[in-house]
């Protein structure tokens, strides 16, 4: 059976100016590195059984039938600074495909120079191309909104970044990759009815319900709201939260330099080029209100009414760190076994966040000890968290099943940065096993087997990994 993708193109009506049509750049020695069967089948997807046919679709090297190929034009704000022309510069739009009313774009990217690529050579290398499938698909299997990896191929070509490096595609599906600064780019440029079109398109495909340009903006706020919530209670660090890496759909996009923390710190950064900390992990939930006024501001050419809009756009931007904090609340609550958040429990949560950092004590393991009764590792001979504990388990004393709340939320598995440079390292050298093994256990955050129980543990101070790069 030859691959079959059932591709229902949307993207490509949308004004020209959106986009630019071109075909991927061919690559000389494909090979598959891994394919997302379960994806593929929920997308429609069939005859994905020769992997040879597979390495050379997903390389790039042969365009499927029904795609239509194309890099999608945005800017954006990049640390605070405004770019008025980015664009996909290293990533192709294959085409959509649809199930029910939900469209899914399948995009690679290390597919070669477009347009928009600037100086960029248009290629991704194998390490951050392991990196986005095991942390995005990691973050899918924690529950958190995400574009999902369907496929990895090695191109048998060198990338040149610190020295030759293993050229790599990674194939990414996503609800759509239409970001605030999509909407940036028209605005900017002054394109009312470019503005307009992708309006109403972005509406259609996301947040059919939405009346007004008020509407769309409310449900894109509320939807990033709750993303950065479950960021924040995962230890979850973007790194690189510019307003073209930020989604109308809500789900986390563009993964380069981000990280999960090991010990907590509300002010860890990771990313080697966020120097002044803008984006840590603290001021995630800053940054994403910062991020939807911009998109806000974006919006309002659409509105005959500047004034009006002005004020009511500003008036819901205002309303969302209050959101953030509840979402917050709620997801911190849950960590803690409690069903029926209340706003005194901020207390409690702020109580354990504190000692937490204080004690350099490990994120993940910290709250995945709490369901099995166990005291976590830096904190167990700390008096303030006896006392702490007593408060808790206080409060939690009228909870239904708490044990089982805590173990619904709180991983025991995430891909820790030490062991995905370990994985990357030996994959350089051609060894693909550590990799498939931590793809795999990642698949279950909420339970451990013995066979991957080393995944638990925190890295030796001589393992920390102290920076991150975008690749
Ligand atoms: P990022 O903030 O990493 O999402 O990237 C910012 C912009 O740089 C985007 O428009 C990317 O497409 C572009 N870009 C990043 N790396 C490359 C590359 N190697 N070649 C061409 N463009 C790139
Ligand atoms: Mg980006
Ligand atoms: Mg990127």
């Amino acid at each position: 059976m030859t691959l079959s993708i059932p591709f229902a193109n949307s993207y490509g009506s949308l004004p020209s100016q959106l986009f630019s049509r071109l075909n991927p750049t061919s690559v000389s020695a494909p090979k598959l590195i891994v394919f997302n069967d379960s994806l593929a089948e929920s997308l429609g997807i069939s005859g994905f059984d020769d992997t040879a046919a597979l390495a050379q679709v997903f390389a790039g090297n042969e365009v499927p039938k029904g795609a239509d190929p194309l890099a999608q034009l945005y800017a954006g704000h990049q640390f605070g600074q405004w770019n008025p022309q980015l664009g996909d510069g290293r990533a192709l739009l294959l085409g959509e495909v649809q199930t029910g009313h939900q469209r899914f774009d399948i995009q690679l990217k290390g597919s070669g120079p477009t347009p928009y690529s600037r100086n960029g050579d248009g290629r991704a290398w194998l390490g951050p191309v392991l990196r986005e499938y095991l942390v995005s698909e990691a973050m899918h299997a924690l529950g958190i909104p995400t574009t999902r990896a369907l496929a990895a191929v090695t191109t048998g070509d060198p990338v040149y970044r610190e020295g030759a490096l293993p050229g790599a595609v990674i194939t990414r599906v996503a609800s759509s990759h239409i970001r605030v600064g999509t909407f940036q780019v028209l605005a900017a440029r002054q394109d009312h009815d470019g503005l307009q079109a992708l309006f109403e398109y972005a509406v259609d495909r996301h947040y059919p319900t939405a009346q007004t340009p008020l509407d769309f903006l409310n449900a894109v706020i509320d939807a990033q709201a709750r993303l950065v919530a479950k960021w924040m209670s995962v230890g979850f660090i973007h790194g690189v939260m510019n307003t073209d890496n930020c989604a109308i759909s809500g789900e986390t996009i563009d993964y380069g330099p981000c990280a999960f923390m090991d010990a907590f710190h509300p002010m860890q950064v990771f990313s080697s080029i966020d120097r002044r900390g803008r984006y840590a992990y603290g001021n995630q939930p800053d940054i994403i209100v910062w991020n939807m006024a911009q998109l806000a501001t974006a919006l309002v050419p659409l509105m005959p009414d500047v004034d009006a809009a002005v004020a009511s756009f500003t008036e819901a931007v205002h309303a969302m760190p209050k959101l953030v904090h509840g979402y917050w609340r709620d997801a911190f609550a849950a960590k803690l076994g409690i069903g029926t958040p209340r706003e005194d429990d901020v207390v409690l949560i702020q109580d354990l966040l504190s000692l937490m950092a204080r004690e350099n004590a490990d994120f993940t393991n910290t709250f995945s000890n709490l369901p099995a009764g166990i005291d976590p590792e830096n904190l167990s001979q700390s008096e303030d968290f006896a006392t702490w504990k007593t408060a808790w388990k206080a409060r939690i004393a009228d909870e239904d099943s708490p044990e089982q709340r805590m173990q619904s939320v709180n991983p025991m598995i995430i891909p820790r940065n030490h062991q995905i440079e370990a994985l990357v390292q030996s994959a350089v050298a051609g060894e693909f096993a550590p990799f498939h093994q931590m793809h795999q256990a990642l698949a279950t955050p909420f339970s451990v087997s013995d066979q991957h129980h080393y995944l638990t543990k925190p890295p030796l101070e001589e393992e920390r990994v102290k920076a991150t790069f975008c690749g």
